[in-house]
């Protein structure tokens, strides 16, 4: 079975992903079960956007509800679903308005705009104040634009040419300083970032971020993409280093499991996209927005936050057990490490082969497991990796 469905993708669909050798049938917490009735222990959760898990009743029931009543009617008309989404991510967060898109680099693309656009209106077209600082080994998109924005010289080829007015940075203060100047209108960055290797910013600098965008009245952008909803134990991962930025991007877990993307702007921004500004025909569908109002519930509340931590805590102590790995690093379930011999993605397929889903990011393992997953199926995990690293 598994063989026909390998044969079929690769007729059919484009060869743009190395896939493991896994498909599913389906799902309960953060256990999957393959067409061929193996179970695999999910530290992966379909890079950290399966955040509930697989098969929560409560999410299921919202989803199919919603489903059943109508699936999508367009921005065209109000959207009750998408308003409730809002006015939750912005009382919880602090920011002003919601814009909702499909995808994590859609989102980024909406920050972008909106950076552009916030210069644009106060500062006029001739000051060619556009330029947007984006921080070395970041990952912001696969569109042309947010590949542009990404940090990482790979992804700047074969696709030319590209958006321009994109400046990369050490993440260090004094780099920082000498690459301000009047025609930067933003600086986006990830506190954590993900596929970049699970490189925690300092405080230091993320705090000197804020202070000098507020010094030159540049927007600060997080994308919050992998790290936002619950998935570093706190609600967004900026409340790991006391800052509010202008501009918060958020997809992956936001769905748990559905496509969605969005951008939230504070209040000096929340007029600077207006009619006709921007748009997304999919944007706050219904079923999925159902979804999220679940997932944006569930990860509110303080001990599943509190939980998320302390399941953090179990599994790098778990992994410190184990010799061949090294330099575990992360907040709550975002959790990086490296390998002393061998390599992050023949580890990750053996890995597979046994029973684990797991991801790699640069040369180091990647945990992003789903948020609920519980302690028996950490244990059942490391067990695997253990074994393929004897
Ligand atoms: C995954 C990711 C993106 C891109 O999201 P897509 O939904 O794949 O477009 C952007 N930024 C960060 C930090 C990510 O981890």
């Amino acid at each position: 079975m598994l063989e026909d469905i390998k044969t079929q993708d690769k007729t059919y669909t484009m060869h743009t992903y190395k896939k493991f050798d896994a498909a599913f049938t389906k799902g309960e917490g953060a256990t999957l079960t393959g067409t061929d009735g193996r179970t695999f222990i999910d530290f992966a959760a379909g890079i950290g956007t399966s955040s509930l898990g697989y098969g929560d009743k409560e999410w299921v029931r919202a989803v199919c509800e919603q489903a059943e009543k109508y699936a999508h009617c367009s921005n065209l008309y109000y959207n009750p679903v998408m308003s409730q989404l809002a006015e939750k991510l912005c009382k919880k967060t602090g920011m002003s308005r919601v814009f909702f898109c499909n995808s994590g680099a859609e989102a980024n693309e909406g920050a972008i705009k909106t950076a552009r656009k916030y210069a644009f209106d106060k500062y006029g077209k001739d000051s060619d104040r556009n330029i947007i600082i984006t921080i070395k080994d970041s990952f912001h998109g696969r569109t042309v634009t947010t590949l542009s924005a990404t940090g990482q010289d790979v992804f700047h080829d074969k696709f030319f040419p590209f958006t321009e007015g994109f400046i990369y940075c050490e993440p260090d203060e004094k780099n920082l300083k000498k690459i301000i100047d009047k025609h930067v209108c933003a600086v986006m960055i990830e506190c954590i970032q993900g596929e970049g290797g699970v490189n925690i910013l300092s405080e230091e600098f993320i705090r000197a971020v804020r202070r000098i965008c507020d010094e030159n009245d540049i927007l600060m952008i997080v994308d919050e993409v992998q790290t936002g909803v619950g998935r570093t134990g706190k609600f967004l991962c900026i409340e790991n280093f006391g800052i509010n930025p202008d501009i918060i991007t958020l997809a992956k877990g936001l769905g748990g499991g559905l496509p969605i993307g969005a951008f939230l702007v504070s209040d000096k921004c929340k007029e600077t996209l207006l009619y006709s500004d921007h748009g997304s025909t999919f944007g706050g569908n219904p079923v999925v927005c159902a979804g999220a109002n679940v997932v944006v519930d569930k990860v509110s509340d303080k001990k599943f936050l509190e939980n998320i931590v302390q399941k953090g805590e179990y599994l790098k102590a778990k992994l410190l057990q184990i010799p061949e790995i090294t330099n575990i690093r992360g907040l709550g379930l975002m959790i990086g490490a490296d390998l002393k011999t061998k390599t992050a993605a023949e580890v990750a397929s053996e890995c597979v082969n046994k029973g684990l889903l797991i991801l790699t990011a640069k040369k180091s393992l990647r945990f992003l497991p789903p948020l609920v997953i519980s302690k028996e199926e950490i244990d059942k995990g490391i067990e695997i990796l253990t074994e393929v690293l004897k």
